[in-house]
């Protein structure tokens, strides 16, 4: 079997991972990131990122190629229900350096970043390479098996580090305790062409009783769509037939109706996303850590998920680096600081989507007009407005 030994191994080469081996390479450390696909081509992942990522990007200092390369500019916010505006957010009413949200496939982004961290010789992107086992001597982790087409790897590291995802292997494999809740929802996302009567910069959230959906302009000029249906609840959509799929969302875009029929034509046309959020309390053991979703898996409401795992990585990568220049004990307590910086701005942002998710989800008539009379009154109030709407997001900028 083949061996490889490293300062860090990164299982994951997500936006969380392919940041980490930036920021460690940049800082001299050796480091291996595995990925498991051979392709950076992912659809319905998070594209929307917030203005605290954009300024994430600028502080990386490879905002400028993403923009380059392409990307939409989100410019304003319009929640409307049954045809009625509630609320309207103007993104340069924001004070910020970086206000405006910004849509970037997330391909581009992690292709930059393997580009920018292929410049340092440290660094090592090793694809169609999953991590199948991890190794261990004296109870800590000291690396992990690797899977690839050319057969079975051992990399040894003295901290590997789960960034892989959602559904992450590495919080399974730590034997780190962890709960999921799964929320009241899934959602049905789609790609449509841009609608031509729509402008590019303006993000619509749609709501009707219990239903609501998310209208996001796409680059290059496309529309990304994401509607609610209750938990499990695919089946039930599917007995309907795309029939029913297009009915859904006449309830809530009737003006879509023709664009619709014409490019969802097909359930491959759909992708349907499990909504849960995971609460892991102890982020690491020895020799190992988790970041980003495999640590923490929010709800993809507010697009809040890319912002920390930038985050995550950018604030380990300098701990992590002075740590190994230590020693183990060094880097131990250096993930477990990690966690404690990190934790309470993924609570803010948890609980605030648990709100948002919650009343997304309310159906009785009493209900429904309180949170209509909510957002009237957000929407009347510029106070108001940017107190809330800015902890979410512009919690980074505003410290
Ligand atoms: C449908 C959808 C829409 C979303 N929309 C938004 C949005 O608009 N804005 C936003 O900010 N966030 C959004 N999110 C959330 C966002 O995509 C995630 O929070 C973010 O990608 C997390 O980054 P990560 O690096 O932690 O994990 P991921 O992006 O999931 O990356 C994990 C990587 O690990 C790899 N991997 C998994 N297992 C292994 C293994 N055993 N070995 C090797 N590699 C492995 C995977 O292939 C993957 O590349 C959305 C998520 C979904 C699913």
């Amino acid at each position: 079997m083949d061996k490889l030994s490293v300062d860090v191994c990164v299982i994951g080469g997500g936006p969380a991972g392919m940041t980490l081996g930036l920021e460690v390479a940049r800082r001299g450390c050796d480091v291996a990131v595995l990925e498991q696909t051979g392709h950076f081509n992912r659809s319905f992942r998070g594209e929307t990122i917030s203005p605290d990522a954009v300024s994430l990007l600028a502080r990386l200092g490879i905002l400028e190629s993403v923009t380059d390369a392409g990307a939409l500019v989100n410019r304003k916010m319009k929640l409307t229900e049954n045809g009625r505006t509630l609320l309207e957010v103007d993104f340069d009413d924001f004070p910020h350096r970086h206000r405006h949200p910004l849509d970037v496939p997330q391909p581009t982004l992690l292709a930059i970043l393997a580009q920018e961290a292929g410049r340092h010789t440290g660094f090592a992107l090793l694809r169609n390479t999953s991590a199948v086992g991890l190794l261990e001597t004296d109870g800590a982790v000291a690396g992990v098996r690797s899977r690839s087409p050319a057969g079975e790897q051992e990399i040894r590291a003295r901290l590997t580090v789960g960034a892989d995802g959602r559904y992450s292997k590495m919080l399974e494999m730590s034997c780190l305790p962890y709960r999921r809740t799964p929320l009241e929802r899934d959602v049905v996302w789609l790609k449509l062409p841009a609608p031509p009567d729509w402008t590019s910069d303006t993000y619509h959230i749609r709501i009707a009783g219990g239903r609501h959906g998310l209208f996001i302009p796409t680059y290059p000029d496309l529309m990304r769509v994401g509607f609610n249906i209750p938990k499990g609840g695919l089946q039930n959509l599917r007995r309907a037939g795309l029939t029913g799929l297009h009915t859904r969302l006449d309830e809530l875009a009737p003006e879509l109706a023709d664009l619709v029929r014409d490019s969802i034509r097909n359930w491959s046309d759909t992708s349907v996303l499990d909504i849960f959020t995971s609460v892991v309390p102890r982020w690491s053991r020895p020799g190992l850590l988790l970041i980003g979703d495999a640590a923490h898996t929010l709800s993809p409401i507010l697009g809040q998920g890319v912002s920390h795992a930038l985050f995550d990585a950018m604030t380990l990568a300098p701990l992590l680096s002075e740590a190994l220049a230590k020693g183990p004990d060094e880097v131990t307590m250096a993930a477990r600081e990690f966690q404690r910086i990190r934790e309470p701005s993924l609570r803010r942002s948890r609980s605030l989507q648990l709100r948002q998710e919650r009343m997304f989800t309310f159906s009785d008539p009493v209900r429904v007009a309180l949170r209509s009379t909510f957002y009237r009154s957000l929407n009347r109030s510029p106070w108001l407005k940017k107190r809330l709407l800015g902890s979410v997001f512009f919690q980074l900028q505003n410290r």
